[in-house]
């Protein structure tokens, strides 16, 4: 049913146009002109100057061959980096680059098998309902083309997103982050000539993180420094500090929970820091910045997407799998916005590193499930 050597054409022609994060014009090219072709009104969101990329993000319609409620189909067009001059290369069947750069099957091997999958419908004339297919700009540094979607321009309720690694798995939980910023303040002194009169805000911080539970705190649940940045010189008492932190939690109140923990260790270690110069007291000080990065994701176990991903899988005798991933993608943001989406694994492995590789075995697997799904729709 699938077209081996065509979707394995589709990657490589896709592969070799170098689409890191902002630079998408030329992939957004290729991309519409592959999906006029196909049948599909094409046209692009406004979000590429909002966000500084060349591009916006793509809507690509095709009409229903049968009623129902329209179906989403998702991608992202952009690459992580090294992406100068990407060359894929098959060798007995798996797609890598030449060891410089990365290969982008992330995400263009789910772009790849979205294309074969319509390709198949239309060739073998199986109806489906109107499908809507979203290929995003910039997921890869923030999710950046998804958060700016014209969602007005959208009509379905449910759909797939193909950018996880592995095959015949769903992702229908992702967690939700909170990224800090926090700034710890001492005081400055002379290390050498009056250490009494400063308060290192160094060691206000390390105290701090030391008392701090990091890394996986649960099943759910995860924390972690991952920067720190301060002090000016050997013999200076440093007055200032900068601490960056993550939390991520599939549950919103383990989330504000171990958020809260960690700001509780900075504000007792702060609070503890305070000495007395010339009769007056001298206290540390924090400031502190929190974003909460992206949405949590839930799809329920009965969703109608996942009903028919188990019904493809059934259909196709294989086992699949349903999972939670630990992290976020524009799925997050579709689920935010009504649409009620899971992450397909696209036969992707060893991304965002130059070692980055997929097997068309694997893209004409994920195809297989894609279209069964698509036909139950
Ligand atoms: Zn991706």
């Amino acid at each position: 049913m699938i077209n081996r050597q065509r979707i394995s054409d589709e990657f490589a022609r896709q592969a070799s146009i170098d689409s890191p994060s902002f630079k998408e014009s030329k992939i957004a090219d290729y991309l519409a002109d592959r999906f006029k072709q196909l049948g599909a009104e094409v046209e692009f969101d406004e979000a590429g100057p909002v966000i500084g990329s060349e591009s916006g993000n793509m809507i690509a319609r095709f009409p229903g061959s049968k009623e129902g409620a329209p179906f989403m189909l998702s991608g992202h067009m952009d690459t992580v980096t090294p992406a100068d001059g990407v060359v894929p290369i098959l060798v007995d069947g798996v797609f890598r680059s030449k060891g410089e750069t990365i290969l982008g099957a992330d995400d263009k091997a789910g772009l790849a098998e979205i294309i074969e999958a319509i390709e198949v419908l239309e060739e073998q004339n199986i109806p489906h309902v109107p499908l809507e297919v979203i290929i995003t700009v910039c997921e890869e540094i923030g999710l950046l083309g998804a958060k700016q979607l014209d969602f007005t321009k959208l009509k379905s309720k449910w759909g797939v997103a193909l950018d996880t690694s592995g095959i015949n798995r769903a992702i229908n939980s992702a967690p939700a982050a909170n990224r800090m910023t926090i700034e710890v303040f001492g005081h400055e002194a002379h290390a050498g000539v009056e250490p009494e009169k400063g308060i290192s805000a160094i060691q206000v911080a390390a105290k701090a993180v030391a008392k701090m539970k990091l890394g996986r705190i649960d099943e759910e649940t995860t924390a972690n420094i991952g920067v720190v940045e301060g002090g000016l010189a050997a013999n200076i008492i440093p007055k200032q500090v900068t601490l960056k932190a993550e939390v991520r939690s599939h549950n919103p109140e383990k989330l504000r929970q171990q958020t809260e923990h960690m700001l509780k260790c900075l504000e007792e270690e702060v609070a503890a820091a305070v000495i007395e110069v010339n009769g007056k007291p001298i206290r540390a000080s924090l400031a502190l910045q929190i974003q909460d990065d992206y949405p949590m994701m839930h799809v329920p176990f009965n969703a109608s997407v996942l009903r028919i991903f188990k019904e493809a899988g059934v259909a196709l005798d294989r086992p699949v799998a349903i999972q939670a991933a630990g992290g976020g993608s524009d799925a997050n943001i579709f689920n935010e916005h009504g649409i009620e989406t899971v992450i397909l694994g696209s036969g992707m492995e060893k991304v965002h590193s130059v070692h980055e590789e997929v097997s068309v075995d694997d893209m004409v697997q994920v195809t297989e499930l894609l279209v069964e799904m698509i036909r139950r729709a």
